[in-house]
């Protein structure tokens, strides 16, 4: 690939100041002259220096550092590359990167730009890249193991491997069509042609029948909490936000009516959505608020519905009107106010559409240990196949359907045996698998792509 920009790009790539240590890096052609000026001298490459760190025009040190030095292209981004292991004071960061500033061709990087620079100098494809943008992402064990295979590969190097067997079919037909009025072409190189863009198909097809929960990983599984007013449901998401230590992040939801809470439970992730905020109103945005958050909480993989169990009769009944495509779970709450012996205390009430039953008291605590089991064993068994998932994002999903169409329409011009039209299919299923991984012209998707990635990656 070419590279349009010629710059030396520099950044802090380490996390927000002070820290104990800040980590400035620096990749371009003038990267060696910029470490040159700074520290006075050219340390081995890739091994760490012990260096004083001098402002070029006043010879002032600014600090003294860990001096990195990966001459291109064995480093990160394929360039030269430095890294400056600093003191992570603000002023330090400063007085470094406004000395790089005054180096010839060396400017201050764009988000996501080494990352970029790694994809076009061939060092991470498409997904590899989306792999490492999901494990910095990443909040749970799980999320981190799915984001690490994708870095290391997992469905980059399977596209490529179809791509190259498309083309070696396409091959075939090719060379039955440019040289089909010579004797030693054989007839039949339309037929192992297709096999292969059958059996193609039929892997790829297997790949796509994961239910999602690839992509359900990176967001986290939807847990709505519903039920009528005051049955106890902000009291609940409090009660788990709170117990489980590693609660990750709590902030509105998308839409102003949803508190949306982010847990990690056993390593899975959680999004828990409470509709308490859910309210009726006559303002047209509002209600176009309401809409969007009662749409998002249906579609969720599991609704926790509350009742108010010491009310006889109580909203059990209202259950049946929740709109849940998945699982619903009954939550009899306040089972602290029913006197022991009572038949409400007792989680075996079923009634249709409830798969699981629970006594509990978010207030008191009381059966908590059991709901946070099974929950945790709800996502346990939800994400336990995601071991051999691959296809982690819409984008993937998305490539694969378009590369089984262009399939299947290379498969319907069997009959006719038409070898241009199956070809062209041929040729486009490819293209597809090529735009998966960035091999095929991809300038559109690009900024999309790199768009999540923050300054100094
Ligand atoms: P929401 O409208 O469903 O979110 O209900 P809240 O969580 O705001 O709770 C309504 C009232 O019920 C509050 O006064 C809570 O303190 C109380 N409450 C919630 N859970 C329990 C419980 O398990 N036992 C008892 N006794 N009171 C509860």
């Amino acid at each position: 690939m070419v590279m349009t920009d010629r710059s030396t790009i520099f950044a802090l790539s380490s996390g927000r100041p002070p820290a104990a240590i800040a980590v400035v890096r620096v990749s371009g052609p003038s990267a060696g002259a910029a470490l040159k000026a700074l520290i006075g001298r050219m340390p081995a490459p890739r091994k760490a220096a012990l260096a004083r760190v001098r402002d070029p025009q006043s010879g002032e040190v600014i600090d003294e550092a860990l001096a990195l030095w990966f001459p291109a292209p064995a480093s990160e981004t394929g360039e030269d590359v430095v890294e400056l292991q600093l003191h992570g004071g603000q002023a330090v960061i400063a007085g470094v990167l406004d000395a790089l500033g005054k180096i010839e061709g060396c400017r201050l990087a764009e988000p996501g730009e080494f990352t970029r620079r790694a994809f076009e100098n061939g060092k991470l494809d498409l997904t590899r890249v989306e792999g490492l943008a999901d494990l910095i992402a990443a909040e749970t064990q799980a999320q981190r193991r799915q984001a690490f295979r994708q870095l290391k590969g997992l469905i980059g190097d399977r596209a490529e491997e179809w791509r190259r067997e498309l083309i070696k079919a396409l091959a075939l037909i090719e060379a039955r069509i440019d040289f089909s009025d010579e004797a030693d072409v054989p007839e039949n190189l339309v037929e192992p042609a297709l096999f292969a863009a059958q059996l193609l198909r039929s892997k790829i097809a297997a790949c796509l029948a994961d239910s999602g929960h690839g992509e359900r990983l990176r967001e986290g599984l939807v847990v709505a909490i519903a039920g009528p007013p005051n049955a106890g449901k902000s009291t609940l998401l409090n009660r788990l936000a709170k117990r489980e230590a590693a609660i990750v992040s709590s902030h509105p939801g998308t839409t102003r009516d949803v508190i949306e809470v982010h847990l990690d439970l056993d390593g899975y992730p959680l999004t828990l959505l409470d509709t308490a905020g859910i309210r009726e109103s006559s303002d047209p945005v509002e209600q176009e608020g309401v809409r969007r958050a009662l749409a998002r909480a249906a579609a969720a993989d599991l609704t926790l519905w509350v009742a108010d169990a010491s009310v006889i009769g109580s909203a059990i009944e209202e259950v049946g009107q929740w709109p849940a495509n998945a699982e619903v779970w009954l939550l009899r709450n306040k089972i602290d106010l029913v006197a022991a012996g009572d038949p409400r205390t007792e989680s075996s009430t079923m009634k249709d559409g409830i798969n699981r039953s629970f006594a509990m008291s978010a207030q008191s605590g009381i059966g908590m240990d059991s709901l946070v089991g099974a929950l945790s064993g709800f996502a346990s068994s939800y994400f336990g196949a995601t071991e051999s998932v691959i296809v982690t994002r819409g984008r993937h999903r998305q490539a694969f359907e378009e590369t089984i169409a262009a399939l299947d329409r290379a498969l319907s011009h069997r009959a006719s045996g038409g070898e241009e039209l199956i070809a062209e299919e041929l040729r486009s299923a490819a293209t597809t698998l090529g735009r998966l991984t960035g091999r095929v012209d991809v300038e559109d998707i690009l900024d999309v792509i790199f768009r999540d990635f923050c300054i100094g990656k």
